[in-house]
């Protein structure tokens, strides 16, 4: 199995670890000795009910989370979440949603936002190409806002923020799916934490949804069950058939990184190490690649970057495929080549990368 399995570089979903692929395999057609599949299985069941709650708790031990906390599995992928949150936080407020608007995911959720109040973006990089993240203080939000809007990693353009934001007076809310679970944060200074799964900590089909207690006291009185937060935290996650296939797969995922990688400080170690080997050839290319994101910006999940003879870049991906590593294309929207380097891209499929892009520029710099 290990020899017919490439090095995936895709943005989403993106490469699962090895062994919770094989777990999962070994335990598909019977669950630990129940003789039929958590596929089979009903989430009413008390070994579902194991599943999640075992899942919850290792979220909670991994990013340090206290009990005012809610952990929800939900649908929709993040992108729900761009209305649900507006939905629960913004509509009947009376309040203006601050945004802070750094890429192509931050300007889609701003669109969803418009739809049920008043938004302000209080910070917008479009005007520099998106080629950095806000700094520390460059944004101020209302202090009576709903709510502040982060996006902490933007995978398009490849922008990560490398600092927590400060408190402020009104609920953080953060959309993490392509950097959840890649490196430990400060989770109290944030009062909603949302993202998709299928980018680092499972596969597509569940939506993970962090919010503090204290939130749903202002959650709209006029809302749908299905999009309502406090149904869904009454519920625990089971108003109606979760995606038990999906949680059981973040399950596992959960494990390996308590288990296996030994927690988020030691992921993010590796994490730092594959990125800035990516970046290291890039900067010492002499300007034959180039990155399109300024330094302190640079994303450890998703490298983006070009080729000066664009006309070259084709044959890049052609030669790269060769070798076995797929899907370094980069998104149709802004063009070039993008390397996602998620927790279960191993360091060695870096190293190829990293000999390959050698290798490529000796061959065709003149
Ligand atoms: C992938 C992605 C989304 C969209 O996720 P879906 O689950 O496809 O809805 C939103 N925000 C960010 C930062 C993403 O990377």
């Amino acid at each position: 199995m290990k020899n017919s399995r490439v090095y995936n570089f895709s943005a989403g979903p993106g490469a699962l670890p090895l062994s919770v692929l094989q777990r999962a395999q070994e335990e598909l057609l019977g669950f630990r000795g129940m003789g039929m599949s958590v596929l089979e299985m009903s989430h009413r069941s008390d070994r579902f009910k194991q599943i999640l709650s075992d899942t919850r708790e290792n979220m909670r031990v991994l990013l340090n989370l206290s009990e005012d906390y809610h952990i929800l599995f939900l649908q929709g992928g993040a992108t729900l979440q761009f209305s649900m949150i507006p939905m629960n936080l913004l509509r009947d407020s009376g309040r203006c949603a601050n945004y802070v608007v750094a890429g192509t995911w931050g300007k889609k959720a701003v669109k969803e936002a418009r739809r049920e109040g008043q938004v302000c973006v209080i910070w917008d990089g479009e005007p520099e190409g998106f080629s950095r993240m806000p700094r520390p203080n460059e944004w101020q939000s209302d202090s009576d806002a709903a709510y502040v809007h982060l996006t902490s990693n933007e995978t398009i353009h490849g922008l990560q923020m490398h600092w927590e934001p400060e408190a402020v007076s009104c609920p953080l809310v953060c959309d993490m799916s392509s950097d959840f679970l890649s490196r430990p944060i400060a989770a109290e200074c944030y009062d909603l934490i949302y993202a998709g799964a299928q980018k680092n900590a499972g596969p597509a089909g569940v939506t993970v949804v962090i919010l503090r207690e204290e939130l749903l006291e202002r959650v709209s009185a006029s809302l749908h069950a299905l999009l309502d937060y406090r149904v869904h935290v009454g519920a625990d996650s089971m108003y109606n058939t979760p995606p038990v296939f999906s949680i059981y797969m973040v399950n596992l995922v959960t494990q390996w990184l308590l288990q296996e990688i030994g927690g988020l400080r030691k992921m993010a170690s590796v994490n730092t190490e594959k990125a800035a080997m990516l970046y290291q050839v890039i900067d010492e290319s002499d300007g034959f690649y180039s990155g399109h994101v300024q330094a302190d910006s640079r994303s450890r999940m998703n490298v983006t970057w070009r080729i000066s003879d664009s006309k070259l870049e084709p044959i890049f991906l052609t030669q790269a495929l060769r070798r076995g590593m797929h899907n370094l294309k980069g998104h149709r929207s802004v063009g070039g080549l993008r390397a996602s380097i998620y927790n279960a891209m191993p360091l060695q499929g870096v190293r190829t990368l990293r000999d390959f892009m050698h290798e490529f520029r000796e061959e065709y710099s003149h």
